[in-house]
């Protein structure tokens, strides 16, 4: 993962401090101590792949069509390359700390 802040790229272990809070997670760079978290663009890529891969799948327990199934296939296939982009372009943005430093 590289740091937008300092343009550093780090191991995902490098990243000591790492947050979760609510939804997101907040990881602090070692370098220059600046929070991130995942682009949530690249995030709403990732799961509208991954529910259109499992979607047509279930659907293919339903369906005997073997042209709807065809289909259904390619849909599958689309929502893999987009899960993918979205794993390929996961990128950190800077951000506050939500968590109260007591
Ligand atoms: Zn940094």
């Amino acid at each position: 993962m590289k740091c937008p802040s300092c343009n550093t790229a780090s191991k995902n272990k490098a990243f000591k401090n790492i947050q979760k809070g609510g939804k997101r997670i907040e990881v602090q760079c070692p370098h220059c101590d600046q929070w991130l978290t995942i682009d949530p663009a690249t995030m709403k890529f990732k799961f509208a792949g991954y529910a259109l891969i499992l979607i047509p799948s279930l659907l293919n327990f339903f369906i005997d069509d073997v042209h709807y199934r065809l289909i259904l296939s390619v849909i599958a296939l689309l929502g893999a390359c987009l899960a993918v982009f979205g794993v390929v372009r996961t990128k950190l943005i800077p951000i506050e700390p939500s968590h109260d430093s007591k």
